[in-house]
């Protein structure tokens, strides 16, 4: 069975660190979220892609579950030197990945064939497509002015009310080689737990994908990175309610109605079950919190007995 995945960063890297326990990484599909890429240093750096690279590596910090374990800032400390910002914090050996992916594309690489090459190094057997090559960034306006994804999310650390969200560069984004056949070909596709305004909204933006996902013959599933109204990490119910979502799964499953067949919610939400319903998607009620390796591979056990 082929599974296609909408990944974010951490909430869809540690969803699929339970899904390779179960299934054959050589039958999983990516398709990443590129609208929080930036550039430090002159460094192209793609967060979502490279969280999911590292936590399927088995090289991820644990506690921040972003960036490599056991780094060191030597680089950080010294280019402070000259003028530049530091709030991003890049480790020594996470600026490897972004040397290397920057050198790639000044010779002409997209960013689909950088990241062959650095899923590649790193030994990941599944297949991790950006959703597109084109230049796409997510802006957020908020009450302190028009901001880049990263100015709100780390610089500023998500302080600032948001009054909209939008993709620098969607309209003329095209897929990249190999997202629509995916979505199309696949078995399965399932919507990672994560923030479905910037990690998701981005990969639904680009032109082609959308329709795509309501014109698949694949089961269509996700599992809702809020629970009880409130996200496990990050600004996901807050952005959704700004935006005038329903900050809860019932938010989740009116984002993608037009395209989903199945919403896993939280054992804690299970009375939220007909709410989804009367959305038009089937809720099915599992413990979506993910402690442990044991629990995210339940999780995605569960995710897959919902969808056969
Ligand atoms: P980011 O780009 O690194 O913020 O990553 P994502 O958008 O992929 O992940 C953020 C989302 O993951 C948040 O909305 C969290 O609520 C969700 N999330 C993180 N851990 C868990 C978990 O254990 N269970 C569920 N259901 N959601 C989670």
């Amino acid at each position: 069975m082929d599974v296609t995945v909408l990944a974010g960063g951490v909430g869809a890297a540690r969803f699929l660190e339970g899904l390779v326990q179960v299934m054959p990484a050589e039958r999983l599909t990516v398709i990443s979220n590129v609208g929080d890429d930036e550039e430090f240093f002159g460094l192209h750096v793609s967060p979502d892609i490279d969280t999911v690279i590292y936590t399927l590596a088995g090289v991820i910090d644990p506690e921040r579950a972003w960036g490599l374990a056991g780094e060191s800032y030597a680089l950080l400390d010294a280019i402070r030197r000259f003028g530049y910002e530091t709030w991003f914090t890049l480790g020594d050996r996470d600026l490897a990945t972004h040397v290397f992916r920057t050198q790639l594309l000044r010779d002409g690489a997209t960013i689909s064939e950088a990241t062959r090459h650095i899923a590649e190094a790193f030994g990941i057997g599944c297949t991790l497509l950006p959703v597109t090559d084109d230049r796409l960034r997510t802006i957020v306006e908020t009450d302190a002015g028009v901001l880049a994804f990263q100015e709100y999310f780390v610089k500023r650390r998500t302080e600032d009310d948001v009054r909209g969200v939008r993709f620098a560069g969607v309209d003329a984004a095209a897929p990249a080689p190999g997202v629509l056949d995916a979505l199309a070909s696949t078995d399965v596709v399932i919507v990672a737990p994560s923030n479905p305004v910037v990690s998701i909204g981005p990969i639904l933006a680009v032109r082609g994908v959308r329709a795509a996902l309501r014109a698949t013959g694949a089961r269509v599933a996700a599992v809702s990175p809020i629970i009880a109204g409130k996200t496990v990490k990050g600004p996901a119910d807050r952005m959704m309610a700004a935006l005038g979502m329903v900050p809860s799964a019932v938010g989740v499953a009116e984002a993608y109605q037009d395209f989903l067949d199945v919403l896993v919610i939280d054992v804690e939400d299970a009375a939220l079950a007909p709410a989804i319903e009367a959305a038009g998607v089937r809720a099915v009620v599992a413990q979506t919190v993910m402690r442990g390796r044991p629990e995210k591979r339940a999780l995605a056990e569960a995710v897959l007995a919902a969808v056969q």
